[in-house]
């Protein structure tokens, strides 16, 4: 009766250690139908990384000549370090129908926003700034004075949470993953997203 028209372009963002990365891995492991977009940048990798999974791990000259090249929808400079979303990657997604989860910082996600029209902007909060700094020292990645750096642009981070479409406060998990889930799902049934066959 109904087929949709296009891939969803979901912009998800949080200030660092918020469980961002947490939410977008249950929702690709428990829905059909969406993907990650896979970044590039210039950040090390941390153990466990996989190249290609996670990101496509690139250095400046590469990543800058890219740039040039015009190869990214967006990028920024992210505490320190270049990140990047492929234009063509997500361009050819959503054109066979694929929804796309793009996990990208305030900054990039604000280019996002304001040239995609169509695209859902959504913003988690931890449900604090103390419990934000536990959960970057309990997940154990990243060093003092990374976390430092990450805690200081949190603040200024929650500022822009205005520009988003949604906002979901991870607190507890489970409760936050079903929020979660429910504007993808709720989104995908738009009646504008849809067309009659
Ligand atoms: P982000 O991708 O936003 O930087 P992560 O998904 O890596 O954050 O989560 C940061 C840490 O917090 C991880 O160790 C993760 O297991 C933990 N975490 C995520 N969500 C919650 C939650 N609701 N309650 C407690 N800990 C959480
Ligand atoms: P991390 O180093 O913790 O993986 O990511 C740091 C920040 O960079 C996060 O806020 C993440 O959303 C953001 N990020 C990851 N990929 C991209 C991207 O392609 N573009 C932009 N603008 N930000 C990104």
């Amino acid at each position: 009766m109904f087929a949709r028209k296009r891939g969803i372009l979901f912009v998800v963002s949080a200030p660092s250690g918020a469980g961002k990365s947490t939410l977008c891995n249950k929702l690709l492991d428990d829905l059909e139908g969406i993907d990650f977009s896979v970044s590039y940048t210039t950040r090390p990798p941390r153990p466990g990384e996989v190249e290609g999974k996670d990101y496509f791990f690139v250095d400046r000259d590469t990543f800058m000549d890219m740039v040039r090249k015009g190869e990214f929808l967006e990028y920024a400079e992210v505490y320190g370090n270049l990140y990047g979303t492929s234009k063509s990657f997500v361009q050819e997604r959503l054109k066979e129908g694929k929804d796309l989860l793009l996990d990208i910082d305030v900054q990039g996600a604000k280019q996002v926003l304001e040239n995609m029209q169509e695209a859902v902007g959504i913003f988690i909060f931890p449900p604090s700034l103390d419990e934000l700094e536990r959960r970057l020292l309990a997940r154990g990645t990243d060093s003092k004075e990374v976390i430092e750096k990450r805690l200081e642009a949190a603040k200024w981070e929650l500022d822009q949470a205005g520009m988003y479409h949604y906002w979901v406060l991870n607190d507890d998990l489970e409760r936050a993953y079903q929020v979660f889930k429910g504007i993808v799902l709720a989104e995908r049934h738009r009646s504008k997203r849809l067309e009659r066959m």
